[in-house]
């Protein structure tokens, strides 16, 4: 049975051809398909009411419409909506994040994630699996359609109210280790018969995978968002370990050859703030030595703590002071702000499943009072 939830219009088209539909009219039936899933959100192929119903019967016979299934529904005290979903081994989780002017659901696209940075929690579990395209596209569609229930809305409004403006691929996982499956899950994202955001309101978050840059650039450019969190290789090679595969250099390299390409003319460094790790001014310093290689912005992130970890939050004078300090030097810089705590909601935090890697700790905390604060940058 073929999932409807994994494909585009493209594909969408090639299957109808496939069940036998006229070439004539499969690019207007993806269309139409497309519309009945992603705007009007249906579950039943007999909803589909201006698609002829031998083409709905043959549809049933070969496709099917399978939705994620939510094992927890969480609602913060300043309306920060958590979903945790069954991925049959384990469980992987979407937050939506209302502001005044925007709606961010925050999407996971790996069960788990094989690249162990140091501080993650995700990181700690290992990695389960790849999410599918379905899957992927499927937070979405499940977080839509409970957000405008809530509202007292089914499906598609005359009116183009959306309570999802932009989507991060910030939850769990690193997508451009999943790229084949999250291009198609972006292309649902961008086409105007689904979700038709913006190339600037969606964005990918990498901890720096380079060819994948550049492939991204190539297969579906949105707006990038780099996870930096060191200014020096030896402390990156630490924090992200795949800064040994690709270092700082190649990293900014990569960011300068995307923006080629990117809707949006910077990238934005993220850099979780780690007491007495990477937070110290002279780490700014070297940051905005970095910051002014690449057209940027920075988002400093309060390290969020789970069970066991090794680091601790930077007290929030010192992430003010080194906030300060970049932008006086001239760079954006922002602080993200902590939404949901009462839900545990930040992305990807998913407390109580974490299977405890502590033989590494000791390792990480000899490697990082022996790298040098100072470095090339
Ligand atoms: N794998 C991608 C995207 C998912 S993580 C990436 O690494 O960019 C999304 C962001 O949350 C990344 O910047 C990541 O470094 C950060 N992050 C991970 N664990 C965190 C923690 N415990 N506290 C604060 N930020 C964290
Ligand atoms: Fe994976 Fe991103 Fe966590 Fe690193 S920070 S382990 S890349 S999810």
């Amino acid at each position: 049975m073929q999932n409807l939830l994994e494909l585009t219009q493209p594909t969408l088209a090639k299957f109808f051809e496939h069940i036998g539909e006229k070439p004539a009219s499969v690019k207007m039936r993806a269309k139409q398909t497309l519309k009945w899933l992603h705007q009007s959100q249906v579950s039943d192929f007999a909803e589909m009411t201006d698609i002829a119903k031998a083409t709905r019967e043959t549809l049933a016979q070969h496709a099917e419409i399978r939705d994620l299934t939510a094992i927890r529904d969480s609602t913060a005290s300043d309306g920060t909506r958590k979903w945790l979903f069954d991925v049959g081994t384990s469980a992987v989780d979407a937050v939506f994040i209302p502001e005044d002017d925007r709606g961010t659901l925050c999407v996971s696209s790996q069960a788990g994630c094989a690249l162990d940075c140091a501080f993650c929690s995700t990181g700690k579990q290992g990695f389960n699996r790849n999410l599918s395209t379905a899957e992927i596209i499927g937070q979405l569609r499940y977080a839509d359609r409970a957000l405008k229930a809530d509202m007292g809305i089914v499906g598609r409004t005359p009116d183009g109210v959306q309570p999802v403006t932009n989507v991060v691929m910030m939850g769990m996982g690193e997508p451009l280790a999943n790229i084949d499956a999250v291009v198609p899950a972006l292309e649902l994202m961008l086409d105007d018969n689904a979700y038709g955001l913006s190339r600037r309101r969606v964005t990918v978050s990498t901890s720096g995978m380079v060819p994948q840059i550049d492939e991204l650039s190539q297969r579906c450019p949105v707006a990038l968002a780099v996870s930096l969190h060191a200014t020096n290789d030896a402390l990156r090679d630490v924090l992200v370990p795949i800064n040994k595969r690709y270092p700082i250099k190649e990293l900014l390299a990569a960011c300068n050859r995307y923006l080629d390409h990117a809707p949006r003319d910077f990238i934005t460094f993220e850099y979780v703030m780690l007491d007495g790790v990477n937070d110290q001014l002279e780490h700014a310093d070297q940051l905005i030595k970095i910051a002014r290689q690449v057209p940027s912005k920075l988002n400093l992130i309060p390290f969020n703590p789970f069970p066991n970890s090794e680091f601790k939050k930077s007290p929030r004078d010192q992430i003010l002071a080194f906030q300060r300090r970049l932008s006086d030097a001239g760079i954006v810089t922002t602080i993200r702000k902590t939404r949901g705590d009462d839900i545990d909601a930040a992305c990807g935090q998913l407390a109580g499943q974490i299977k405890d890697r502590t033989r590494r700790t000791q390792h990480i905390a000899i490697a990082i009072k022996t790298a040098p604060s100072t470095g090339a940058y």
